[in-house]
């Protein structure tokens, strides 16, 4: 029996099928245009395969309160076209099969839980760096939800001493998105993440991040922190994270924390949605 999946992103979704073993059997990708556009195609794709039930992996925000009549609707987004679009409904109605959706954070917080970094562990917490910044925890494989999902990537950051940037936040400026997102870095810096060597730039990265980790050991005190996105794969980049959060932590912490087992890449990469929306349809 087949299981269906999509990832729904800013530039692109992408659908599979999955065997049990969430295998991929056959793939689409569509360019996100509108949204009818962007989903009859995958619909269409999904229905063909007969999977048993779909799981979404979807850019945010979404409503995820299960009382709400738009749980699972994109709420404000500035993606246009997008703002209100009841994502969920849509394709559960399309496909006729049992349908649900998480955050592509979430799904890669669990992805991550169940096969890769994050493995053997009860609490995950997981940090995703790109166009923004994502982070979540997962307990036993089922994210943390309130009357929604969490935003933690905009928690307000102490300034760095010297950093004069303004930070690029819409909503908040200079909160911890506005002050350390790949477009913060670029924009700070005049150069885009993959060209930026400056040392400098990587530290005052690593230390605005660590306030996150800081934030998670108080809050949800995971036994492991996992950070995905690309910048997490950058050589050293995770140690550097490492120091800076012993820093931030200043050994007040209520167990030994071993930093090199504690801040952990990511092992899955970009499948890491996929996969954690093919988790969340195997078990419906
Ligand atoms: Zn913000």
């Amino acid at each position: 029996m087949t299981i269906g999946a999509i990832e729904a992103g800013g530039t692109k979704f992408r659908a599979a099928l999955l065997d049990h073993d969430l295998e991929i059997i056959s793939e689409m990708r569509v360019l996100t245009t509108t949204p009818k556009e962007t989903l009859d195609p995958l619909i269409e794709f999904l229905r063909s395969g007969q999977p048993r039930s779909v799981g979404i992996a979807s850019f945010g925000p979404i409503d995820l309160d299960p009382r709400s009549a738009r749980y699972g609707s994109i709420v404000s987004t500035p993606k246009v076209g997008w703002s209100d679009t009841p994502l969920l409904n849509l394709i559960a109605e399309g496909v006729g099969v049992p349908t649900d959706i998480q955050t592509d954070v979430e799904a890669a917080a669990v992805a991550e839980w169940d096969g890769g970094a994050g493995q053997g562990h009860v609490l995950v917490a997981y940090i995703t760096v790109g166009t923004g910044i994502g982070a979540t925890w997962a307990i036993d494989g089922v994210p943390y939800r309130g009357q929604t999902h969490t935003e933690l990537g905009h928690i307000p950051v102490t300034r760095v001493d010297g950093d004069d940037y303004p930070g690029n936040c819409p909503f908040h400026r200079d909160c911890l998105e506005g002050m350390a997102s790949g477009p913060a870095m670029a924009d700070r810096w005049g150069t885009s993440g993959e060209d930026l060597t400056d040392l400098r730039a990587w530290e005052l990265e690593a230390t605005y991040l660590a306030q996150l980790c800081r934030t998670f050991t108080y809050s949800a005190a995971p036994s492991v922190i996992v950070f995905g996105g690309g910048v997490s794969q950058r050589e050293g980049f995770i140690d550097a994270i490492r120091t800076a959060t012993t820093q931030a932590i200043n050994n007040y912490a209520v167990v030994p924390l071993n930093m090199e087992s504690y801040i952990q890449a990511a092992s899955l990469g970009q499948e890491a949605g996929l996969i954690g929306a093919g988790l969340l349809a195997r078990s419906l």
